[in-house]
């Protein structure tokens, strides 16, 4: 006889156990107006344009590109 478990796992502790397997990363695409990865369906954090209409003025210093540059 092949090896069996001891006790049935319990609906809640089978969900407990199976509820990440539905998580998905965000989907990143590459913004169409300055090439940066944005979540789609969003405003581009990098440039404050969706679907080229300026929604917000981005700041020019930011955590991100003082990073990058030192
Ligand atoms: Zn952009």
């Amino acid at each position: 006889m092949a090896a069996l478990p001891k006790k049935k796992v319990s609906k809640a502790r089978r969900g407990k156990r199976t509820l990440a397997h539905g998580f998905k990363p965000a989907e990143l695409v590459a913004c169409p107006r300055c090439g940066k990865l944005k979540t789609t369906h969003t405003v581009c954090p990098h440039c404050g344009y969706y679907k080229d209409r300026l929604v917000f003025e981005p700041k020019e210093k930011t955590k991100v590109t003082k990073a990058k540059k030192e």
